[in-house]
């Protein structure tokens, strides 16, 4: 099938930390996605005040954005380095403190209160640590996941979501025979079959 080539492979976390020792980062984008500015009333609703979770968040830049619209914003990430460029590269005075129920994991909050960025592989999470969520911005988050963690990767996200949420998801189309990916190739049939 065409997407056996693709369905076998792993990135591990130790590779996504040296990624990010690197600067090998190209996935990283200084602009705001246009897809999010695009479907941003998609998203809110007309609500206000939302709790928004960034999976995978890396160092989005759509995070301080949607926090100085009056969002509550959390995300998660594997790599300390990254969330401390977050912080470094928006000025923002951040604390950080152990998270009790997940042993080595750090949370980093900004001053302000609202942007929390949990240290950690997104597996850790629960509902009852990090609790529930109106939006969702999944770029470079879904498609990152090893192929054969999709379907832990999705019960999770609908495990952390409210009832009336929205849920914003990128992908990329391609032929996964020309390149091995990360962003892996996700077929709509897959996606649909994941999430309902
Ligand atoms: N969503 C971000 C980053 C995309 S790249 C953006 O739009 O720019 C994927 C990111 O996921 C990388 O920063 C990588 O370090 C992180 N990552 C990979 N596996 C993870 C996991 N299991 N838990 C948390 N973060 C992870």
């Amino acid at each position: 099938s065409d997407i056996g080539s693709q369905k076998e492979r792993v990135v591990t976390e130790e590779e996504w930390l040296q990624k990010w020792e690197m600067g090998n980062i190209g996935f990283h984008k200084e602009q705001r996605h246009p897809l999010l500015q695009k479907y941003l009333d998609v998203l809110l609703n007309g609500r206000s005040g939302l709790r928004i979770f960034f999976p995978l968040c890396g160092k989005a830049v759509e995070m301080k954005w949607l926090a100085d619209m009056g969002h509550t914003v959390v995300g998660v990430e594997v790599s300390e380095q990254a969330v401390k460029e977050f912080f470094s590269d928006h000025s923002l005075p951040y604390c950080e403190e152990p998270v009790p129920e997940i042993s080595g994991a750090k949370m980093f909050q900004s001053t302000s209160g609202n942007i929390s960025l949990y240290c950690c592989s997104i597996y850790d999470l629960s509902s009852s640590i990090v609790g529930k969520f109106d939006g969702v911005w999944d770029r470079g988050a879904l498609v990152a996941v090893n192929p054969c963690d999709r379907q832990r990767y999705a019960r999770l996200m609908i495990s952390l979501v409210e009832k009336n949420s929205s849920y914003l998801l990128v992908t990329v189309s391609y032929d996964p025979n020309k390149h091995k990916g990360p962003p892996f190739y996700v077929p709509e049939s897959e996606i649909k079959s994941l999430f309902g």
